[in-house]
């Protein structure tokens, strides 16, 4: 399979370190806030990815920093003059329900940073030792100057370097055009956080966290790293930086970089105001697999312009393959399997993980996934209830990469049609009329009729 490496700019062949295994890092959440889809984007994008290693056979190992503790959430908690941990603690529970509810697989380990200051305080102090940082009015830098590799990721012109420490960066995020030392440890402030360190009272920047967490967890070098495209610098090319500097060995063999979702030509962010939390979309009714399917749909290198039509169609073409799934759960004949179904599938099973190990070209893959679903309704009236099984089987392998099937519509048919009976239930006792109607109306296009009777729900195939 082949990927788009940022760091050389071109394809090239994943090979994991060690055979059959993949060590990968992803930066997680600033939990200062609610995220929003642009920032989901990345996440889904990540899975994605991860997916596909482990439908390709490998076994990965998977890290995601949480970071608790930078300039953002000591302002959030300042504002609001709550404790710190109080801020993080509710934002951190709040992108685990999200990560749930877009069906995205759990990392192995979740690292706080705020629960890692000694590893970090311990690489700071080895890259003083070295001599790759200096101390100046109480905090410590990086200095550029001393790494020649500097640059590289984010494709920066060493010439255009500003001489060294002739100004510093405090802030942990700041323009490309604006390279400079960059800030390790912050020197205590009033006010804010600190822990004891030989260098002085203080506490992390940003990107020595993710270099300490993540070489914690998956050693000096490793397969793997991902994040937005917004990541690169000065987040990324800064880790590198600290990584290699440190450890006098090459940190991470593929850079993956997601590009931005956008609204209207600007970045969905925070700052523009132009963005949607996952709560919100689903206070106005859309259906969270339809956001996953719409976040995957586009190839992760192009901007994606998010709309409510772009998400209706997403769920459109979502509900096509529901209904497929569903069509093949009800077929019932007896008889022996035809020939032909096994071969269209592993036809359409080389076509979706080839595309896939194209650089992720999902367009490809859907494709594959659609073409398979047209052979097969034209061939749906003849099928047995072996052929439905394998066909169910190859959709729920393709699921594992794509997971926009919720677990419902993993179950046979009758426990998705209980489930849905039982969702329409609390909806009319919640006096949802609507939703409930929505549902009844879901199954009857589907073939299935709910009649109301003494004894409770029934329901019947028309
Ligand atoms: P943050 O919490 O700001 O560090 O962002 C978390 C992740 O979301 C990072 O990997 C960012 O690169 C990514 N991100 C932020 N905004 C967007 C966007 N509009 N589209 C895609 N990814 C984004
Ligand atoms: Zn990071």
């Amino acid at each position: 399979m082949k990927f788009y490496n940022t760091l050389t700019r071109r394809l090239e062949e994943f090979r994991p370190i060690e055979k059959g295994k993949v060590g990968l890092y992803t930066c997680g959440p600033t939990v200062y806030d609610y995220p929003h889809i642009g920032n989901y984007r990345s996440y889904v994008f990540e899975d994605l990815v991860k997916r596909f290693l482990l439908f390709a056979g490998l076994r990965v190992h998977h890290v995601m920093n949480i970071t608790d503790i930078d300039d953002k959430t000591i302002r959030k908690a300042g504002e609001l003059g709550v404790p710190l941990a109080e801020v993080t603690q509710k934002y951190i529970d709040a992108f685990h329900a999200d990560l749930r509810t877009l069906n995205i697989l759990p990392a192995d380990v979740y690292p706080r940073a705020t629960a890692h200051i000694p590893e970090m305080v311990s690489l700071i102090s080895s890259l003083l030792d070295k001599g790759f940082a200096y101390e100046k009015d109480g905090s410590v830098y990086f200095s550029i100057e001393r790494f020649p590799g500097y640059g590289r990721l984010a494709n920066i012109e060493r010439g255009n370097l500003k001489p060294a420490a002739a100004a510093t960066h405090d802030a942990d995020e700041y323009e490309k055009e604006a390279v400079q030392d960059f800030v390790l440890w912050k020197g205590k402030k009033p006010g804010e956080p600190y822990w004891p360190a030989a260098f002085g009272e203080g506490r992390p920047g940003w990107h020595i966290e993710c270099s300490a967490m993540s070489m914690k967890y998956l050693g000096p070098h490793f397969d793997i790293h991902m994040g937005g495209v917004d990541n690169i610098f000065p987040h990324h090319e800064n880790e590198i930086a600290q990584s290699e500097c440190a450890n006098g060995m090459t940190f991470v063999n593929y850079w993956l970089h997601c590009q931005h979702l956008i609204v209207d030509n600007k970045k969905m962010s925070k700052s523009l105001g132009n963005f949607h939390t996952l709560a919100d979309l689903l206070q106005r009714g859309c259906d969270p697999m339809a956001v996953r399917y719409l976040l995957i749909s586009a190839h992760y290198r192009k901007l994606l312009n998010f709309t409510f039509d772009s998400l209706e169609m997403a769920g459109q073409a979502l509900a096509r393959i529901k209904n497929f799934d569903f069509s093949l759960k009800s077929i019932h004949n007896p008889g022996e399997a035809d020939p032909e179904t096994a071969g269209l599938i592993a036809a359409a099973e080389k076509a979706f993980a080839g595309h896939l190990a194209d650089d992720l070209n999902i367009s490809g893959a859907l494709g594959a996934l659609f073409d398979f679903i047209t052979k097969t309704n034209q061939r749906m009236t003849n099928l047995k209830q072996k052929d439905a099984v394998q066909v169910l089987a190859f959709l729920h392998r393709l699921n594992s990469v794509l997971g926009v099937l919720d677990a419902a519509e993993e179950k046979p048919l009758d426990a998705v049609i209980e489930e849905k009976i039982g969702e329409r239930e609390a909806a009319r006792k919640a006096k949802n009329f609507k939703k409930a109607d929505a549902i009844r109306a879901e199954l009857k296009a589907r073939g299935i009729v709910l009649m109301d009777t003494p004894d409770g729900v029934k329901w019947k195939k028309e």
